[in-house]
């Protein structure tokens, strides 16, 4: 009889253990503090190839230049790039850096074609299982791993909106300096669906256009490119990090304005209605970690299930 409680006891702590570790390791953090750039291709893979140079040459500029902007203005984000040379990375190694240094942000740069010379402009991806099937996607999925290809991870829901608040606020400053924007799109793209955090791929221009081709091939518009990149960065970090989270305590069959924890009453309580129920919230967690602490009080006091949110 002892053993089997003791066989319970750990299995309840178990189960315990490994919910307590879901609901936390994916959950986004809103402090920024490492962000990874990935410059697509390099090396044996040029990418797609202009009349006058190669995706791969453009995209590493840029990248650099980008890095450059937030480690002047934020000395304390580490910048980490997934190649700073003109050499190959593999697509899985590229999500693996990312993964490997608990990036809170993964941006890739790459650069555009299309057989219509004439198409031209701006856009940034973000992963999503129904999107655009476009040539893009088809392009840049070339080079997948056999490792790639086994991986089913599918970024979260909540990193997914980040990404796409993040691509918004990107494509917003390319129409601020003139440029043809055409838009936030969702793909398949396998270094964002892997990606464990908030991921955008943006596709700076057309490199089969050849104005666009001179553009980017011009330390001029690379810089203007980073500017804009890093203008959109600024905004989606300000934004994110004034995004707290909140604690789901119960859900409820009726409202309880007197919610206790231990013999205190909560004090920052947010009630929601969904349906026939009643969820309650403690709120008001400026960062992560004060959400964690707050967490762990809440369970050993009344609160066992409780969980962390995302957002106010
Ligand atoms: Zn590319």
């Amino acid at each position: 009889m002892k053993s089997i409680l003791i066989f319970g006891f750990y299995l309840i702590f178990g189960f315990w253990q490994l919910s307590k570790l879901q609901a936390q390791s994916f959950l986004p953090d809103n402090q920024i503090k490492t962000v990874v750039i990935d410059a697509g291709h390099g090396g044996r893979d040029p990418g797609a190839v202009g009349k006058k140079s190669y995706e791969k040459t453009i995209n590493l500029k840029i990248a650099l230049q980008l890095g450059r902007l937030i480690k002047k203005n934020y000395p304390k984000i580490k910048v980490i790039y997934t190649r700073q040379t003109d050499k190959f990375v593999g697509l899985w190694r590229r999500t693996y850096i990312a993964q490997k240094y608990k990036a809170d942000l993964f941006i890739s740069i790459h650069t555009n074609a299309a057989r219509n010379r004439y198409a031209y402009g701006t856009e940034t991806f973000v992963f999503g299982k129904r999107g655009t099937s476009s040539e893009v996607i088809r392009r840049e999925n070339r080079r997948l791993s056999k490792e790639q290809k086994k991986d089913d991870f599918i970024q979260t829901s909540e990193n997914q909106l980040l990404s796409l608040n993040f691509a918004h606020s990107i494509e917003k400053e390319f129409i601020k300096q003139k440029r043809h924007s055409r838009g936030v799109k969702r793909g398949g793209l396998y270094v964002l669906r892997l990606a464990r955090m908030p991921a955008v791929l943006i596709e700076v221009g057309f490199i089969s256009n050849h104005y666009e081709e001179k553009y980017m091939r011009n330390q001029a518009g690379q810089t203007l490119i980073a500017q804009a990149i890093f203008r959109g960065f600024k905004a989606y970090k300000k934004q994110t990090e004034s995004t707290g989270y909140r604690i789901q305590l119960a859900v409820l069959s009726k409202k309880n304005m007197l919610l206790k924890t231990g013999k205190k009453a909560i004090q920052n309580l947010q009630i929601q209605k969904l349906g026939k129920v009643y969820k309650h919230f403690a709120i008001g967690y400026k960062t992560k970690s004060a959400a964690q602490k707050a967490l762990v009080y809440f369970r050993k006091n009344g609160f066992p299930d409780a969980f962390l949110v995302f957002g106010r």
